[in-house]
């Protein structure tokens, strides 16, 4: 037996795990591993308690006393829960999430023991890191970096261990993680919308930005997936004929969730639950085996920090039940990818969704506002957005239709499209008559109406406006969202910093203030209109037109990333303070790897594959046609054999043929591999990976999909699609 046949068969024998969840409701379970604020004022004293809360609200500095008794409290609680180890956990710039844990025990002089955790092991780590991405900043003989806390993002017990959110920093004070740029960000967009909102109502103190991901993975079994080199090496499949049947019939979508995967998802979800993530909503994807997983909305960071502890949470509880999460952005060809939409909008202290049409025409010109500002940061920032998203696996998937094209545009929908229209043609840069001004609010008073049961759905935008939130769509699945809301949340925050300064202008120069943000709002709509889009995105139009009117379309990483660099990007992070021009640079190096890195690892797996796996099976096969030949040659008369061996010897030459193509191809891959690997610096190096190696997997890949088809399937060594899609 095949390694095939032997996962076949173990899959055929399983008895699935199921789960049933201890407790009687939700609320009995909810956040029970999360150091919440009701916890802290049950274990903190009043005085440290307050600390730790205007340190979470308003970014207040916890001074080392404090720290101290926060310490004292939490390591109370954890160990209270029975947990022996704690550690700093944080995003260093490789996409996973990374720990390193510490006992809380330390020998004493008299050969006893205690627990021990204060303040400075709260507050700081020196992790040695030297071999997490840097980019350069870091040389491995400065290998120190170190981790500090996070308040704003609450401490957890995964296992025995209790975890706590940090940022993680060089010595030299450069960040080397997603985490301190977003929290930068985020200050950033909350000064500036909070001097926004102060234009329409003095009572706000504070703006929060909320994101809401939607999760999506397939799922395989583990046999299966064990069975798969390419799987395993390069999170894809490299090769694999189409199956007869796919998604064609859109049986899978929305339909009823198998008890096996039903299981797998009460269990991830009850433990995601106690860690306080407000997963919701589950459902089937489009394509076979692929599934969906939302929260509730929350503020930005959580929002973000929740995301990489479900990836984790996921693979980790799909492994006891046998089964192999990929979070690949498109893991099979043929068949629609995964992507991760980010819900996203911004929210007052007061409690208002600035991006939700309000009561009165006062509230709708914030919303109106805050809507409009938003288009011009995309418009002004869409390479640097485009960038954001971008990974190895994302190129796959972006503008195959299937999931929003490369080309950044956003939709709004017919309603707001008219009231901005109407914007544009009614307010005049001298004073507007009253009647003009009247009839403005009054229609501006009519949006929430109109909204309310007519939020258009475009699914082929990749930055859509969906009623009280954008979501932008082109975020692929394996990401970490921090990417995307770094550049979202800095480019809004830059350009309601413009804005304000605007409006400000012409008040100081005797406008009256609603005339004001008339005046300039309808100068942004104006100048940012070509982003706007409310056609097809999938349609040939589209891009034909997107190039006419000077949008841009980059299809590949190694194009996309140059953006990181680009005058625009420096001035809008260098400016604003959220990365440095070193910072940028380096991000932009660690890209660049990830992509060669990336592109080496398939190509080298499907060489393998290939040479070792494929063609000692094509050529076993051939060697039975031909011996078959060669016996009805022996027996049949020569017109009879010349008549009927025909198609055994043509599959034979078939055969011989993408055998021979296959070694060719694998040579001059290589070949190509060796010469790009010389090259002089990255960025040689990577335009020879994506023009001389890349193309190949595709080549290669084409060969062995023939010969799929003619080979006896008894013997063919690995998983097809059909099986990998549909055995669960
Ligand atoms: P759909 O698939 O139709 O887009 P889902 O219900 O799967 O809808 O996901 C919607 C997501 O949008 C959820 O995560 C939800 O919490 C989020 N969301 C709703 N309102 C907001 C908001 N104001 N800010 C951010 N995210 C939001
Ligand atoms: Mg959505």
């Amino acid at each position: 037996m095949n390694f095939r046949q032997q996962a076949i068969t173990e899959i055929s024998k399983r008895t699935f795990s199921k789960f049933d969840i201890p407790e009687k409701k939700t609320s009995d379970y909810f956040a029970s591993e999360v150091f919440t604020r009701k916890k802290m004022q049950e274990y903190l004293s009043k005085e440290a308690y307050e600390n730790i809360i205007s340190a979470i609200d308003y970014g207040k500095k916890i001074n080392r006393r404090i720290s101290n008794q926060i310490a004292l409290g939490m390591k109370a609680w954890a160990l209270e829960k029975g947990v022996t180890h704690y550690t700093h956990w944080f995003h260093p710039l490789n996409g996973a999430t990374a720990e390193k844990h510490d006992s809380f025990f330390e020998p004493t002089n008299d050969g006893g023991a205690i627990e021990r955790f204060d303040g400075d092991m709260l507050i700081q780590q020196e992790p040695d890191a030297s071999s997490f991405p840097n980019g350069g900043i870091r040389n491995t003989f400065e290998a120190r970096g170190y981790t500090a806390w996070d308040p704003s993002s609450p401490a957890f017990i995964m296992g025995k261990t209790l975890c706590i959110p940090t940022i993680f920093i060089s010595y030299t004070g450069e960040a080397l993680d997603y985490k301190t740029p977003l929290l930068k960000a985020l200050n950033l967009l909350d000064t500036e919308a909070t001097k926004t909102c102060n234009l329409f109502d003095k009572n706000v103190t504070k703006v929060i930005s909320t994101l809401g991901w939607e999760q999506e993975y397939f799922l395989i079994d583990k046999a299966l997936y064990l069975s798969r080199p390419d799987l395993v090496l390069a999170g894809r499949t490299l090769m694999g004929h189409a199956s007869a049947k796919d998604q064609q019939l859109e049986d899978h979508y929305f339909g009823s969730i198998p008890d096996r995967v039903a299981n797998f998802m009460r269990e991830f979800e009850y433990e995601a639950l106690k860690l306080g993530i407000p997963v919701k909503t589950r459902h089937n994807e489009v394509a076979p085996n692929q599934y969906e997983c939302a929260p509730v909305f929350e503020e930005t960071n959580l929002a973000v920090d929740h995301n990489q502890l479900i990836m984790e949470l996921i693979s980790k509880i799909a492994n006891k039940h046998n089964l192999k999460a990929l979070f690949h952005e498109k893991p099979f060809a043929g068949i629609n990818g995964s992507g991760k939409h980010n819900n996203w909008s911004l929210m007052t202290n007061t409690g208002v969704n600035l991006l939700k049409p309000g009561k009165n025409p006062k509230s709708n010109l914030q919303f109106l506002t805050f809507l409009v500002n938003t288009i011009k940061a995309v418009y002004d920032n869409a390479d640097i957005l485009r960038a954001s998203i971008v990974s190895p696996g994302n190129e796959y998937r972006l503008g195959a239709s299937e999931a929003p094209p490369s080309i950044i545009s956003v939709f709004l929908g017919k309603h707001l499209t008219d009231v901005l229209n109407d914007i544009e043609k009614k307010v005049t840069d001298t004073k507007m008559t009253p009647e003009t001004k009247t009839e403005l609010k009054l229609n501006i008073g009519k949006i929430p109406e109109i909204l309310l049961d007519n939020t258009d759905r475009n699914r082929t935008s990749p930055f859509a406006f969906t009623g009280n939130r954008f979501e932008f769509r082109a975020v692929g699945s394996s990401a970490n969202c921090a990417a995307p809301m770094i550049t979202l949340n800095t480019a809004v925050a830059n350009q309601l910093k413009i804005f304000n300064n605007k409006v400000n202008e012409l008040i100081s120069k005797g406008i009256k203030k609603d005339e004001a943000i008339f005046n300039i709002l309808k100068e942004i709509i104006i100048e940012s209109k070509k982003i706007r889009f409310e056609g097809n995105g999938y349609g040939q139009e589209w891009i034909n037109k997107a190039r006419k009117i000077g949008l841009s379309n980059i299809k590949e990483m190694p194009d996309a990333i140059k953006a990181y660099i680009s005058k625009e990007s420096i001035k809008l992070f260098v400016d604003n303070k959220i990365f440095t021009k070193r910072e940028l640079e380096a991000r932009y190096e660690i890209r660049q790897e990830i992509y060669i890195k990336k592109i080496q690892i398939e190509s080298r797996t499907l060489g393998d594959l290939a040479i070792n796996h494929i063609i000692p099976i094509a050529l076993k096969y051939q060697n039975l046609l031909v011996n078959n030949v060669q016996g009805l040659k022996n027996i049949l008369s020569d017109t009879e054999f010349q008549e009927t061996a025909i198609s055994q010897i043509e599959s034979i030459k078939k055969i011989s043929k993408h055998i021979h193509e296959i070694r060719i191809l694998v040579k001059e891959m290589v070949d190509n591999r060796k010469v790009a690997n010389s090259s002089k610096n990255l960025s040689d190096k990577i335009e020879k990976y994506k023009n001389n190696v890349k193309p190949y997997l595709e080549k290669i890949r084409y060969n062995i999909d023939k010969l799929e088809l003619i080979v006896d399937n008894e013997i063919w060594p690995l998983p097809k699609y059909r099986e990998l899609l549909f055995l669960l």
